[in-house]
């Protein structure tokens, strides 16, 4: 059930009931748990920075994403075309906000690191010449990224092939280039700051470490189905 803005006998009140024009089966988005301990990721990565991304930054882009679609709900039953074209930002950030560390979370692990294997492996050999070769151009692209924002490994359905993207902001790998995510490295200062303050190349060489290749091969076999 959703909130409907009901009014009764010339007031204005909240109450929780399906009322029609309003859809009653929207469910919220929840912050998903981390499949490890915040300081299981130490080293590389401060249980603090990991207590605070996750607790704090990603719970802060579910909250506001559902937030947002509360009221483009509210504004798609009125027919307010305006109010649903303001409140794409909003969507857009949030949305890609909750989409993208809900992956992140998942490439990473405590006994990750090394190279992958199989066919991921494989592939990478095929698109980028090597492992090394693949590392060192998703390094430098996260080196790259200008202010906050993510850089991917995805996979290209049409040409099937790996490739390597930069986002900025929130904005989505998919929604914004139409690769499917197999690997995001979160370059917002967030994700590092507290540990390795302005140094981002030292963050980007402790990450390897704790890249969770299974993860990875996993969603590169879904995304090639
Ligand atoms: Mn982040």
């Amino acid at each position: 059930m959703m909130l409907c803005r009901l009014s009764l006998f010339g007031r204005t009140s909240l109450k929780l009931v399906p009322a029609l024009g309003c859809p009653s089966s929207r469910q919220k988005h929840t912050l998903p748990d981390l499949p490890y301990d915040f300081g299981a990721l130490q080293p590389h990565i401060s249980a603090e920075i990991m207590q605070l991304h996750h607790n704090k930054h990603h719970a802060a882009y579910v909250n506001n994403l559902n937030i947002a679609e509360e009221k483009y709900a509210e504004a798609l039953a009125k027919g307010d075309v305006t109010a649903q074209i303001s409140l794409q930002p909003a969507l857009k950030f949030n949305g890609g906000g909750h989409v993208n560390h809900s992956i992140f979370w998942t490439n990473l692990s405590p006994s990750g690191g090394g190279e992958p294997q199989g066919e991921l492996l494989e592939a990478i050999k095929c698109d980028f010449g090597s492992f090394e070769k693949f590392k060192d151009k998703l390094t430098s692209m996260s080196v790259a990224v200008q202010g906050s924002g993510w850089a991917w490994l995805g996979y290209n359905k049409e040409s099937k092939r790996l490739q390597v993207a930069a986002c900025a902001n929130q904005d989505p790998l998919q929604g914004t280039t139409g690769l499917i995510p197999l690997l995001g490295i979160d370059v917002w200062e967030h994700a590092y700051y507290l540990q390795y303050k302005n140094v981002r190349p030292d963050y980007l060489k402790a990450i390897w470490n704790v890249i969770n290749w299974q993860n990875v091969s996993e969603r590169y076999q879904a995304s090639k189905k």
